[in-house]
């Protein structure tokens, strides 16, 4: 790559991030939110660590990957940058579990048991517990990963027993939808659950949801965590 396309590149990655910035901040103001209460992760999959590196000089931390190998790549090629957050965000095969519980800082999309089981015996004991969301499938979709509404609290009981995991709180990604009823009320129903959870466990303080689709639909709803892929690197091929 030419040293004039990387320029470009940052150029774009960076005022795509500000429109991102801007986006929430006014999302958050409409609804009497303050900004401050919302995280962005930049969702990087699929995308080049280089990429990655020109959103890191705009200032943006923390960064969602979904497929396993291409993410543990990623974070060893960018090891020197040792203050980025990682985010797992995508579905956790058991036999990968290990590879993200040694890489991530963060995993949202824990879903069942023996994942959450699999995650604290192979979380190292050198490094801090995980942080852990439950993933909610939240509009019941037949073919979506996450837990029943229902099997949350069971979940969170057994999560919040593990010495090397640390539940934060919940994260959904509902069945996609242009009409900002529907997207408010599915995110309405998640904060729901994750205002019951959190009568019983104070410290949680992560509800994940919203995507470059719907965060102002998910900030009126009380989201805490947006995940915007597509608006800050550009279409996935
Ligand atoms: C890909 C992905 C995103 C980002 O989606 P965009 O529509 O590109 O913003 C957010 N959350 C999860 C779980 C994803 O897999």
């Amino acid at each position: 790559m030419t040293p004039q396309l990387a320029d470009n590149y940052m150029v774009t990655i960076a005022e795509r991030l500000t429109c991102a910035y801007a986006r929430i901040s006014n999302a958050a103001k409409n609804t009497h939110r303050s900004k401050n209460e919302i995280t962005l992760l930049a969702v990087s999959k699929t995308k080049p660590s280089d990429d990655i590196v020109a959103a890191y000089n705009y200032g943006q931390r923390q960064f969602g990957e979904s497929y396993v190998q291409e993410a543990v790549d990623k974070i060893a090629q960018l090891h020197t940058y040792s203050d980025i957050i990682w985010h797992f965000i995508g579905p956790i095969q058991s036999n990968k579990s290990a590879l993200v519980a040694e890489n991530f800082d963060w995993v949202q999309s824990v879903d069942r048991i023996k994942i959450a089981k699999r995650l604290n015996a192979q979380r190292p004991t050198s490094k801090p517990p995980l942080n852990v969301l439950i993933q909610v499938n939240i509009s019941a979709e037949e073919a979506k990963s996450g837990c029943h509404p229902d099997d949350i609290a069971n979940l969170a009981e057994f999560i919040s027993q593990c010495d090397q995991l640390r539940l934060r709180g919940l994260m959904a990604i509902p069945a996609k939808s242009d009409d900002p009823t529907t997207q408010t009320q599915y995110f309405e129903q998640l904060q729901t659950c994750f205002d019951k959870l959190k009568a019983q466990y104070p410290q949680l303080d992560t509800l994940s949801m919203g995507m470059s689709n719907d965060v102002e639909a998910a900030i009126s709803a009380g989201s805490t965590m947006v995940r915007i892929g597509t608006d800050i690197f550009g279409t996935r091929t």
